[in-house]
């Protein structure tokens, strides 16, 4: 019998497989590299969260840009792995942490609304059991409103000891911030989890809107989604919206956010901030009527 699947066997590498890895090495050597480097060949972009009704920005998500000095930008899908597994997700994630409580701070201090800056974290920054305590320091440090600052994690998170996401949620939450589901959908969270932790929102994976006009089923889940979030209690956030129609039917069914290439790409900080006040003035002209 053949020992793996058919035609490619197991001790045969390809050349592409071959320059794969080579290349994963590379990154690796060149992401520590990055690290050394006070990570300033990293950047944080935010994307703006608005109120599906209104329009106004309700929020923005911090997204880490990683412009490397011979491949130019890469992606964070293409390189948070690596990062996961060597650890350095925890300085990269930190300097993250920071930028984006600075962001919070500068709205403050440039006189906006406050609105909720949003931070991913990783499963592995999530059980690093100093974590609150660094993030603690950050906003401390910072001088960030934790009232305005948001923590993402994913259902990979909710798939370990029930006890320990509790008591991590739970200190988490004493710093005064929220918390939402990311990409939620795509994993496997119990609905008894949901109900039992405390989470503040639920973002429906960009998965689910993507086909939400050809896929009956994709059209079935979401309405369900947003239903069973208000039976819990919780705040709604529909991932990828691109399309004018996406936005209509999430309003139809009542979802409360969106964020999406609809309303904007995620941007630097200083144009991010130029759209915040359009978003702002706006709205201060229209009250004022
Ligand atoms: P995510 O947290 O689900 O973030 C949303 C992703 O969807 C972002 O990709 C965003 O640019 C993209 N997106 C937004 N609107 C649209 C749309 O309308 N259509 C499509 N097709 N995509 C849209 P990005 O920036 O490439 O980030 C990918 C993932 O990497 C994130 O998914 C998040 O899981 C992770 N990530 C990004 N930045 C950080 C970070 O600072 N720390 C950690 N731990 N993870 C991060
Ligand atoms: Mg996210
Ligand atoms: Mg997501
Ligand atoms: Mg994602």
């Amino acid at each position: 019998q053949v020992k793996g699947n058919g035609k490619n066997s197991f001790n045969f590498i390809t050349e592409e497989d071959q320059e794969k890895m080579e290349k994963a090495i590379r990154l690796e050597t060149d992401l520590f590299r990055a690290v050394e480097l006070d990570c300033e060949q990293f950047r944080v972009c935010y994307q703006p969260k608005v109120n599906l009704s209104t329009e106004k920005i309700t929020g923005a998500e911090a997204l880490i840009r990683w412009k490397h000095p011979e491949f130019g930008f890469i992606s964070p899908v293409n390189f948070l792995s690596i990062a996961e597994e060597t650890g350095l997700i925890l300085p990269i994630g930190e300097w993250v942490i920071r930028q984006a409580c600075n962001q919070n701070r500068l709205i403050q201090q440039l006189g906006y609304e406050p609105i909720k800056i949003a931070i991913n974290l990783s499963v592995v920054q999530f059980f690093q059991p100093d974590i609150v305590q660094t993030i603690k320091r950050i906003i401390t440090e910072t001088k960030a409103n934790p009232l305005y600052l948001e923590f993402e994690i994913t259902e990979s998170v909710a798939m370990s000891d029930f006890n320990l996401i509790e008591k991590r949620l739970k200190e988490l939450k004493s710093l005064g911030v929220t918390i939402a589901m990311d990409d939620f959908g795509t994993g496997y969270s119990s609905l008894n989890y949901l109900k039992k932790l405390p989470i503040d929102t639920l973002k429906i994976d960009q998965s689910f809107i993507k086909d939400i006009h050809d896929d009956q089923h994709d059209q079935t889940l979401i309405k369900t989604i947003i239903s069973m979030a208000k039976g819990l209690n919780l705040h709604v956030v529909a991932e990828g919206v691109e399309m004018a129609s996406h936005a209509d039917l999430l309003k139809k069914e009542n979802c409360q956010e969106a964020q999406g290439y609809f309303y904007s790409r995620p941007l630097k900080s200083k144009n991010f901030l130029k759209i915040l006040e359009d978003s702002q003035a706006f709205n201060s002209i229209s009250e004022a009527n």
